[in-house]
């Protein structure tokens, strides 16, 4: 398919995800970042939302809980554009009941080609990025002109 770009702008768009295991490691990493998350529109699933507002004092918009459907909301809105970045601590040492909507997140995320930290370090380092603190344009599939070459 052939590519166009999106601009990421400043004030972004991020989604926070933590699996059960996670959230507390999750909850200490927006602390820490609390000062530069102010500054940008911050969205959850459903539990971990509740939890980051609470524990941070954020505003947060949480979505349904991932197991019920809020990890595939975050995956539409990613489709939709209408998410830049997502933070996402997942658990890599227990089976989870949706694991067909994390791998649809994961894939969807990388379809769009959004920023993704899958830990604490490659969070850490996204948020520490000179860019992070910038307009940013990234490559994303023109599905546009796919459809107008396929319509004739
Ligand atoms: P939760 O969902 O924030 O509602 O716990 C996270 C997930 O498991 O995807």
């Amino acid at each position: 398919m052939y590519r166009t770009t999106r601009s990421l702008p400043i004030q972004k768009q991020i989604a926070l995800v933590a699996h059960d295991s996670c959230k507390q490691s999750l909850i200490e990493w927006t602390q820490k970042h609390a000062e530069s998350l102010k500054y940008h529109t911050l969205y959850a699933t459903g539990t971990t939302g509740n939890l980051l507002s609470k524990q941070t004092g954020l505003e947060i918009k949480a979505l349904l809980s991932g197991p019920m459907g809020g990890d595939q909301q975050l995956g539409g809105l990613i489709a939709e554009k209408k998410i830049d970045m997502l933070i996402f601590f997942w658990d890599p040492m227990n089976a989870a009941p949706h694991d067909p909507d994390v791998k649809a997140l994961m894939r969807i995320a990388t379809v769009w080609n959004i920023p993704v930290a899958i830990n604490q370090a490659s969070a850490d380092f996204l948020l520490c990025s000179s860019l992070f603190e910038q307009t940013v344009d990234i490559e994303i599939p023109d599905y546009d002109r796919y459809l107008s070459e396929r319509l004739g």
